[in-house]
């Protein structure tokens, strides 16, 4: 798979000319092989000019980022052509799923700002139109009860070189097929006696095209039909009736259906439909350092690895809702990244990328301080209290300013002062002075020791009176730092995340997933000091703190105790500068 940064087969539109139905659509060339289609077909007037897309998610997990990007091209095609797109289970697999993650799915549908109206469904809907189905297909001699067990249909598949052998049940009269399949529904049998099977060609080079199972005994009660049913539909053979059924017009999906298109098509066209469907396939999306598959996540879960599908370190929409993602971003770079016909594997960080930006247009700023270290100015009077103006969002005037107190007592960061400073370290060190963000240019004059460790626990300073709002009157001032003042700052919990996978590609090679875990991807810092203004924050309340990152209030925030989550740094130049002066 090649690595690409947002990989577009063109996703930029311009407008171009008004199709057959008078609707302005843009010009083909300038869109994604998708979106082409759909135009193409408008401009012949295919559907009658009507365009119908369809989410189809599998109720057996959480949605990911992945999902997403099916959501944003399915909802999205939807809206750019006056079409509309229908949210739609598919749960034929009773086993695996469950109520809570049908709710889940349409709350996080909902979030990411999309919308189905009145156009949820669920194929278990259509149990008895796809049970007719099935039996005008046995009725035509076009579908046959097959009595092999799962491991005999598995060798008479036969190979990528060797066509399949036909099973002996094969040729089965009608009347036998109609008797034994009306006796499955009827929970004669026990799982796996019977299966029912397409009859089409078991030489064919397509696997998908060897007689597929359309039916399976399943004696198992389903969340909706409850223990109506013993029989449940294959997934293809559900899929494509079930676009038909609801007239969906671009059925879009993921490249590893290409193979199960003839299939697709082979059921709409061997029975009545009211509709055609046209399956196109696309590529799906994959992230380096995590994993995407709802197995994996699953497994992640019920081993309590990570805390729930919400974790934040996941990409699941949950997790990212927790951690501070917004849905603009998450829209965005599933514009960025486009449509391809191709794998290929993004880069985590245009996602984070794309989180910023948003962010960076519309977080308020605060300070707060991760890890503090006491400082005190000496010669500031020791009950005087400033309230400071701070600006709240120096990319958006309308957001306004605030006041921030300021007295004698302070925290800042530890890591912001440095006993003897390296070449290129400009903050705060002794005799040297910075300035505090919104406020006066202080020196250092005294830290305050350990006597067995020498690790600094205290700073003394003093402050400039009239450095306030001038640029420090000819004192070489080469940092601003973060501060709060002791005595009013709020005490917060911090977690900050690291990516969940040390590997870019988590599992590789064969290897068990969980072994690539990055033992450090959560770091909880329980000492923060955050400034007054935070007081009664509500979960998800998004702020950047200044010089640290975006941050997001965590769900486990109570009115005592708040929680925040790090959505993701600032990009860090010191960081960059201390790599490279190491190498
Ligand atoms: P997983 O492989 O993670 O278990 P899935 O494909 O089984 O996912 P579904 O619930 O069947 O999950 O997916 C619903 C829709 O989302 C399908 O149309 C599927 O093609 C699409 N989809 C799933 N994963 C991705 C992805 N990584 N990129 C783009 N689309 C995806
Ligand atoms: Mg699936």
């Amino acid at each position: 798979m090649a690595m690409e940064k947002g990989n577009t087969e063109g996703t930029a539109r311009k407008p171009g000319t008004a199709g057959e139905s008078g609707r302005e659509v843009p010009a083909t060339e300038s869109v994604d092989f998708i979106r082409a289609i759909v135009i193409e077909d408008l401009k012949n007037g295919k559907n009658g000019g009507r365009v119908m897309t369809r989410f189809p998610p599998e109720p057996n997990g959480y949605l990911h980022i992945g999902h997403a990007k099916s959501i944003c091209l399915n909802f999205g095609i939807a809206a750019e052509f006056g079409g509309v797109c229908n949210l739609r289970y598919d749960d034929t697999n009773p086993t695996k799923e469950e109520v809570e993650y049908v709710e889940s799915i349409q709350e996080d549908v909902r979030w990411l700002g999309f919308d189905w109206q009145d156009r949820l469904y669920y194929a278990s809907d259509y149990f008895d139109k796809l049970y007719d189905y099935a039996v005008q297909l046995v009725k035509a001699g076009k579908a046959y009860v097959d009595s092999l067990s799962a491991d005999q249909i598995r060798e008479h598949r036969g190979t990528l070189t060797e066509p399949g052998k036909q099973s002996p049940y094969r040729n089965r009269s009608i009347e036998e097929n109609l008797d034994l399949f009306e006796r499955m529904r009827a929970g004669e049998f026990e799982d796996g006696a019977h299966v029912l099977r397409a009859k089409i060609d078991m030489a064919s080079p397509n696997f998908n095209m060897r007689d597929p199972t359309l039916y399976r005994i399943r004696r198992v009660p389903h969340h909706r039909t409850g223990d109506r049913w013993c029989i449940y539909p294959m997934y293809d053979f559900a899929h494509s009736l079930s676009d038909a059924i609801e007239g969906i017009t671009h059925s879009i999906c993921t490249l590893e259906f290409e193979d199960h298109r003839p299939l697709y098509d082979w059921c709409q066209e061997n029975l009545p439909v009211p509709f055609r469907s046209r399956q196109i396939e696309f590529a799906r999306l994959n992230l380096n350092y995590t994993v995407m598959s709802k197995r994996k996540l699953l497994e992640l879960v019920q081993q309590g690895l990570i805390s729930g599908w919400d974790d934040p370190r996941l990409p699941t929409i949950g997790g990212l809702r927790r951690r501070g993602y917004t849905p603009e971003a998450i829209r965005a770079f599933c514009e960025r990244i486009g449509v391809a016909k191709r794998d290929n594997v993004v880069d985590v960080a245009l996602l984070e990328h794309a989180v910023r930006e948003d962010l960076n247009r519309r977080a308020l700023r605060v300070m707060g301080v991760l890890r503090p270290i006491r400082l005190v100015i000496d010669n500031y009077p020791e009950d005087q209290v400033e309230q400071l103006e701070a600006v709240n969002n120096p990319e958006d005037a309308s957001a306004g300013t605030r006041k921030v107190p300021f007295s004698r007592d302070l925290y800042i960061e530890r890591e912001d002062f440095n006993e003897n400073p390296p070449k290129k370290f400009y903050r705060l060190a002794p005799g040297r002075a910075v300035r505090l963000r919104y406020g006066y240019v202080i020196t250092c004059v005294n830290v305050v020791k350990d006597e067995k460790t020498g690790e600094p626990l205290g700073l003394h300073c003093t402050y400039d009176p009239d450095s306030l709002h001038t640029s420090g009157d000819g004192q070489k001032v080469k940092a601003t730092l973060h501060w709060v003042s002791a005595a009013h700052s709020i005490p917060a919990e911090v977690r900050l995340y690291d990516r969940l996978f040390v590997s870019p590609d988590p599992g590789a090679d064969g290897r068990d997933f969980k072994a690539d875990l990055n033992p450090n991807s959560l770091e909880v810092l329980k000492t923060c000091r955050v400034e007054p203004s935070l007081a009664g924050a509500r979960p998800g309340a998004r702020y950047q703190f200044e010089r640290q990152g975006y941050f997001c209030v965590d769900p486990d925030s109570t009115a005592d105790h708040l929680v925040f989550n790090r959505t993701v740094s600032l990009r860090d130049a010191w960081a960059k500068i201390e790599k490279a002066q190491q190498k």
